[in-house]
């Protein structure tokens, strides 16, 4: 990592020229996946009896045989091969956040000596990297620090281009020796079928033919992009990801004219070598455009499987940082990497599909099949109504506290957003007392008006954490370098075990005679009536409305070690546990983890501010002042009086009381770091006493960049970041 100056950063990254992109000839359909192990290189590599049989486990996640994983690998093997591909890797999502991998060579000797090319079974199904440096939050002794990871047959596997090297990467989960938990994929895998058993129920009651039910996701990634060189100038940025310190710009996103406005070239070269790339890897990206803050774009693809969305999602990010740096550019992942314009989310859009082709929260055009849209529907505003709390709880991080309630993002009050058409249907429902077979079919005839629904989609909220989008939910509040795998673990599960209780009511009520119907929307009435409280349409920034919240009961966790405290509740503990999703001393451990995660994040923001205070905002200002006194010294001696060096003197007394201030704060946060507290405690005391110096040690360092020379400013300033020609 070289490190530049202020100013040779900014005429390095003036000067910078653009990088070519290497523009594929051939349309985008037809090197679409081509470094995908998909459909069409199984057809090309297996016999269509194994073809049709890992088809079958793909869509399933069916138990494979030994057999089958041989004819696999070797199929795989062949594939990778012939692409130029030497090495495999198993690709996994540790708790970091971000992916790991452990390259192998296929090339090994055999028994005899003979060099071969050789991935057995055994390598495709299992393999043991060193487990010991992945978070665990305690689930393995020392003894037993040995991590596992196990092919997930139900994401393709893909291959890795970085110049020449090519690497056939296997998407795995990764657990301990006794087959516990230490990744995202797993508990995700177990929610979807958790909700995925329910769902197929409840869609039976409508449609027979209804086998499978998949989660569908469709993310939006958000994120900065800025020089290399300004980069590098920056301790900050290059150890936290984000400003700690840093005036605000006299032009900063007040014009709003960055929002859709032109693409600068240089980012438009990357984004373009992003597309590409990222369709050779099969992740359908579609949609970009600037976004609100100067510098900030986003990305969107074509909704997918929920698994799969989840692995591109994954992939996308590291390749952004990869071809970032090939254009001399820095990708900021972090949900606010600027204080004073609008942070990063990573918007999750999340529905339900069916092996029927339909979309199970779109209103049908066939009005019959709306009551079971509503159901859906009801059902998800029902779980949200119950669980909410562990949504917000899965997005909590010392980044994303930034953001949630920061008037710029959804507030960290769960609500549900359900729009002008829908929420009127729902209260002629809930108005209508009558459960009679009259009323039920005056109710159903009401139902027909949803398939203008579509249509009627303008009203959007942005102020909601959870909004109903004409045929799918969004959720808001997932941060913008997080893994979404958290809230969609949890958001499935807490549907499925709503869903789940919904079926058992159901069952008691046809047993007592009920008809079918009418027991259905009994239920979706009581549930509707039990959930009002949490759906809100107004502006979610508002104060008036974490009143109205607070009078409603719902809760307001404004930071993560509280947030997080939701998850080892016993109603939480209960309800992984009943999933299936995460055993309790899983749940423990992947609790403590994202405690440590707190933790170490503001550690290292507080240790980066530390020396930023020190070696670089102290001995600069002490400059000026020094050059200040000089000038008042000499205007003494050529006989001036004080009056003509008034402002001099206390300009000289402010940066001599701030550098004490400055002191004082790092003093402060030593000893706050310093304290050997229980883990919860400690993120308690970041929360409370770390974070707030860190704020009062900005204020300090920012007033004086407004009054110190330019000249002596080492740093680059928000107007230089925050601006690209
Ligand atoms: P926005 O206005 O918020 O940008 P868009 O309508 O462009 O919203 O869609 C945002 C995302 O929603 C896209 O990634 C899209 O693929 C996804 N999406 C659309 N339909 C579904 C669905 N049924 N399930 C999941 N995601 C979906
Ligand atoms: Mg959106």
């Amino acid at each position: 990592m070289s490190s530049h100056n202020r100013f040779n950063a900014i005429d390095i990254a003036l000067e910078r020229a653009r990088v070519a992109v290497n523009q594929p000839n051939e349309l985008t359909s037809a090197f679409f996946g081509t470094n995908v192990f998909d459909q069409k290189a199984m057809n090309d590599y297996l016999s269509p009896v194994l073809h049709a049989q890992v088809a079958q486990i793909m869509q399933k996640g069916e138990a494979l045989t030994r057999e089958l994983a041989a004819h696999i690998a070797d199929a795989m093997q062949k594939w990778a091969i012939s692409k130029g591909a030497t090495h495999y890797a198993h690709w996994f999502q540790p708790l970091t956040g971000r992916t790991a991998e452990k390259h192998d060579s296929f090339f090994t000797l055999d028994n005899k000596g003979q060099a071969i090319e050789l991935f057995s079974a055994d390598a495709l199904v299992q393999q043991e990297p060193d487990g010991s440096s992945f978070p665990d939050g305690g689930l393995r002794t020392t003894f037993e620090a040995r991590g596992y990871t196990a092919w997930d047959p139900t994401s393709p596997a893909f291959i890795i281009e970085v110049n020449e090297a090519k690497t056939l990467c296997i998407p795995t989960i990764f657990v301990t020796y006794g087959g516990q938990s230490l990744d995202y994929k797993l508990p995700l895998l177990k929610s979807q079928q958790f909700l995925q058993k329910y769902a197929i129920q409840v869609c039976q009651l409508f449609d027979p033919q209804v086998n499978r039910v998949f989660v569908t996701l469709g993310w939006e990634q958000e994120y900065f992009l800025l020089d290399e060189a300004l980069f590098h100038s920056r301790m900050d940025l290059a150890l936290t990801g984000r400003t700690l310190v840093g005036k605000s710009a006299a032009k900063g996103q007040q014009l709003e004219d960055h929002y859709f406005g032109a693409i600068p070239d240089r980012v438009y070269g990357f984004m373009r070598d992003l597309e590409i790339e990222s369709h050779k890897l099969g992740i359908p990206v579609r949609t970009r455009h600037n976004e609100v803050a100067p510098t900030q774009y986003e990305l969107a693809p074509i909704y997918e499987e929920l698994n799969i969305a989840i692995d591109h999602n994954q992939l996308l990010m590291d390749l952004m940082d990869r071809i970032a740096r090939k254009h001399k550019l820095r990708v900021l992942l972090h949900e606010k990497p600027y204080a004073g314009v609008n942070g990063s989310g990573k918007h999750n859009n999340w529905s339900l599909a069916t092996d029927t082709g339909k979309n199970l929260l779109s209103p049908s055009r066939m009005p019959s099949k709306n009551l079971q849209f509503l159901c859906f529907f009801v059902n998800t505003i029902a779980a949200v109504h119950k669980y909410g709390d562990l949504l917000r709880a899965s997005v909590a991080s010392a980044s994303n506290d930034h953001r949630l309630g920061a008037n710029e993002a959804p507030p960290a009050i769960v609500s549900v957003f359900v729009g002008e058409t829908l929420t009127r249907v729902l209260n002629e429902l809930a108005q209508d007392g009558e459960n009679t077979d009259t009323g039920v079919k005056k109710f159903i005839n009401l139902l027909d008006t949803l398939p203008n629904l579509e249509l009627d989609n303008t009203d959007r909220n942005r102020t909601s954490p959870f909004a109903f989008t004409g045929n799918k939910f969004e959720v808001r509040m997932v941060g913008s370098s997080m893994n979404c795998s958290a809230p969609m673990t949890v958001l499935n599960m807490m549907v499925g075990k709503q869903l789940k209780h919904f079926c058992t009511e159901l069952d008691n009520l046809l047993a007592a005679g009920t008809e079918k119907e009418a027991a259905i929307l009994a239920l979706i009435k009581k549930y509707y009536l039990e959930a009002k409280n949490v759906c809100f349409e107004g502006d979610g920034y508002s104060d008036e409305w974490k009143q109205e919240a607070a009078a409603r009961g719902l809760n307001n966790f404004t930071d993560t070690p509280t947030a997080l405290d939701v998850y080892i509740s016993p109603w939480a503990e209960e309800l992984f546990a009943e999933s299936g999703v995460l055993s309790r001393s899983e749940l423990h451990a992947h609790h403590e983890v994202k405690l440590e995660n707190y933790i170490l994040q503001l550690e290292i923001e507080a240790r980066t501010m530390e020396d930023i205070a020190m070696t670089q905002i102290i001995p600069a200002v002490l400059n000026y002042q020094n050059t200040l006194s000089t000038n008042v010294l000499q205007l003494q001696d050529i006989g001036f009086d004080k009056d003509i060096f008034k402002w001099q003197m206390s300009t000289i007394k402010d940066i001599g009381q701030r550098i004490q201030q400055i002191d004082r704060c790092c003093n402060e946060l030593k000893q706050i770091r310093n304290q050997r507290l229980s883990i919860r405690e400690q993120a308690q005391v970041y929360c409370d006493k770390l974070v707030p110096t860190m704020q009062t040690l900005r204020e300090h360092i920012d007033h004086l960049e407004g009054i110190t020379d330019d000249q002596e400013w080492v740093m680059p300033k928000y107007r230089e970041l925050l601006i690209f020609r």
